[in-house]
């Protein structure tokens, strides 16, 4: 059949295919996919593992910002206002400009993703700075099971918005909760022989975590909160006679007052990241950092 093609036919041809990747990609980078918004990189990642690119997922937090202070910038405000979804996941900022955000955008359903799952307080060292409201503990990600919570509260979300999908969403959801538990099983397995082990970290972003698998989490931050000097004081104390020679940090805070006491104790410093966008990759580099750091 090919030899009653005219050259000029061919050369359509061969141009629709040359540029049908072109058609593709701009298709994908189209602002009529549903735009949702997360607070964090980790949601964006989850609700990837779900919708695949049905959606156009916007972080609230740029990366290495510091997620307790955060305000949205002008350009984030434009694509909130044809957001369908916000997905918030109880981070302290959220607090402060949620209520704003949503009398601003009517159209934006602002979907609680803690709900269901049981808040711990957020942890600090000293049993006697019990202040009278205790701070609940936003990290919920940190452990795999509760990722598994996370996502049907996300997947029931986008089966909602579009119910034409339901059928693959189900099923990315079911291997994505596979490879939760297998990273789990992994945790659990490898974590086994630092049970009961205490780590020092500079914010208390691990607690969900340090429950799951059996380990202490001690932060240098009182409630999420700069220490007061007394409070350094215990800590200093506590890791000199616990032997504790790493202080874990993440990237989005300073790390001066983590650097003095890895001086005065001394300790290493090393960076784990509870917010990095790969969830799975990086709790795996999570347990390997711990493991090296905490053996005995
Ligand atoms: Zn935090």
């Amino acid at each position: 059949m090919s030899k009653h093609l005219s050259t000029s036919s061919l050369f359509y041809i061969v141009l629709s295919i040359l540029l049908l990747p072109m058609t593709r990609s701009a298709y994908t980078q189209s602002t009529d996919k549903p735009i949702l918004f997360v607070s964090i990189a980790p949601q964006k990642y989850f609700i990837e593992q779900i919708a695949k690119d049905t959606f156009n997922v916007q972080v609230m937090i740029p990366k290495g910002h510091n997620p307790a202070h955060y305000e949205p910038s002008i350009k984030q405000m434009q694509h909130l206002s044809k957001s369908t979804y916000y997905f918030r996941i109880g981070m302290p900022f959220e607090s402060v400009w949620i209520d704003r955000l949503a009398r601003q955008n009517p159209q934006l359903q602002v979907i609680d993703i803690p709900k269901g799952i049981h808040l711990l307080p957020l942890e600090s060292h000293s049993k006697h700075n019990h202040s009278i409201h205790t701070t609940l503990d936003p990290h919920i990600w940190t452990d795999p099971l509760l990722v598994i919570a996370i996502s049907k509260n996300i997947l029931q979300h986008l089966t909602l918005l579009l119910p034409q999908h339901k059928a693959f969403f189900q099923q990315n959801f079911q291997s994505f909760k596979q490879r939760l538990l297998d990273l789990d099983q992994y945790l659990g397995t490898q974590l086994q022989p630092l049970k009961d082990t205490s780590f020092l970290v500079f914010h208390p972003s691990w607690g969900y975590f340090a429950k799951r698998y059996q380990l202490q989490q001690v932060a240098i931050e009182l409630q999420g909160k700069s220490p007061t000097p007394r409070y350094l004081a215990n800590i200093i104390q506590y890791a000199t006679y616990h032997h504790i020679r790493v202080i874990f940090v993440q990237p989005q805070f300073n790390q001066s007052i983590a650097k003095n006491i890895a001086r005065t104790i001394p300790a290493h410093i090393i960076t784990i990241d509870p917010l990095a966008e790969n969830y799975i990759d990086n709790m795996y580099t999570v347990a390997d950092a711990l493991l090296h750091a905490l053996k005995k």
